[in-house]
């Protein structure tokens, strides 16, 4: 494709089919476990059509080559597994919960050694990745809403020998492009934005580095998390839309965040768009917008807060994010969430609808039981 076309135009016509006669307009999944011999794609687990159609539009917007996975923990783990033995990763104190319970259980194991870094804090970061073999970061983090420095803390890890990984879910391939500031790897969950419809789980990692990319594709083939034809399908036809889905979302995020921070039950709103967010310039200088995440506290009141979540007729009360439907919890009622996100932090997902229904749905949770 042309390279300087607008990444809101490559997300919807980077890999399809060869322009021919007769030739369908997208790519359709492939359901069959085997190959007959004497092609290069030879067994299910090595390749399918529907992942090559997705990893070819995910490379277009990262800027590197993708491998698809059959969840995000799938290719975090795939990742992970390219830590040596006894080695020693760098990560945020507070990221995606699974994934630092994943190093947690690795660690207790004697596999490998973590040290955890407030990733908003560069000078710490960079001391800290001093003789790893791994630094992973999350920005915009899960659910704290932190802004890790990805420019300056890239290059501290590449000049350590450390791998750089950048969790990029909450950003998307569209706001924040990690490998073009310097990381080795980027990775996704698929199954939120990217997909975007709450109905797939898919993972995904894009490197520009052929020999990580063998790598990884070394721990696909052999760890066998792949993803299902079907998945890879949805995940691509969810990403099409990707750009619209977004400027709804993210708009709606904005508006929220405002309304928000003028509730008295409020007492702080994260959202790194808010211009006295402490990741507000962060975020302005390597993002193209400030994405549909964001969270609040009510000032220590973990009831209070469990109630506001269970008083939403319009917002789902469940996990995850990224889905057209606008979605709401609170994080800690996780066991394993980290102990430092406040108990009252209630995450909200902003999807598509119309921002006074979600914000009238809001308030009235708010003011439900005080
Ligand atoms: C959900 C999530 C993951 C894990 O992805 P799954 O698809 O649920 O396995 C990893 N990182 C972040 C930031 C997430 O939000």
């Amino acid at each position: 494709m042309t390279p300087d076309l607008d990444p809101s135009t490559v997300v919807v016509h980077a890999g399809r089919p060869e322009r021919v006669p007769n030739a369908p307009v997208g790519e359709s999944p492939v359901f069959s476990s085997t190959y007959v011999a004497g092609g290069d794609r030879g067994y299910g687990r090595f390749g399918n059509d529907a992942w090559t159609a997705l990893e070819e539009t995910l490379g277009a917007l990262e800027g590197g080559r993708a491998l698809t996975f059959a969840s995000g923990m799938a290719a975090a783990a795939a990742l992970i597994d390219l830590i040596p033995v006894g080695g020693r990763v760098v990560a945020p104190q507070h990221a995606y919960s699974g994934v630092l319970a994943l190093l947690d259980q690795q660690a207790a194991t004697g596999r490998l050694k973590v040290d955890r870094v407030d990733i908003a804090d560069t000078d710490a970061a960079v001391q800290a990745v001093d003789g790893a073999d791994m630094l992973w970061i999350e920005s915009p983090t899960n659910p704290a809403m932190e802004v890790a420095d990805i420019p300056a803390l890239a290059a501290a890890g590449r000049a350590a020998g450390a791998t750089v990984v950048v969790d990029n879910t909450f950003a998307t391939p569209l706001l924040q492009q990690p490998l073009r500031l310097g990381a080795d790897v980027v990775m996704h969950s698929a199954t939120k934005f990217i997909a975007g419809h709450s109905d797939v789980l898919l993972g995904a990692v894009v490197t520009a580095d052929d020999d990580l990319w063998s790598a990884i594709d070394l721990r696909r083939r052999s760890l066998g998390a792949v993803p299902g034809p079907m998945e890879a399908w949805l995940a691509l036809r969810g990403l099409r839309t990707l750009a619209l889905r977004l400027e709804r979302a993210q708009s709606n995020a904005a508006f929220l965040a405002e309304r928000l921070r003028a509730h008295p039950r409020v007492s702080r709103v994260r959202y790194p768009g808010l211009p006295d967010d402490p990741g507000h310039d962060r975020a302005a200088a390597q993002m193209s917008g400030f994405g549909a995440i964001l969270a609040f506290e009510l000032g220590g009141d973990a009831t209070g807060a469990q109630k506001v979540c269970e008083s939403t007729k319009l917002w789902v009360h469940a996990t995850s994010l990224g889905g057209v439907e606008s979605m709401l919890e609170r994080r800690r009622r996780w066991p394993i969430e980290v102990p430092t996100i406040p108990e009252d932090l209630i995450r909200l997902s902003v999807g598509i609808e119309h921002p006074d229904d979600l914000w009238a749905d809001l308030e009235q949770a708010l003011n439900a039981g005080i």
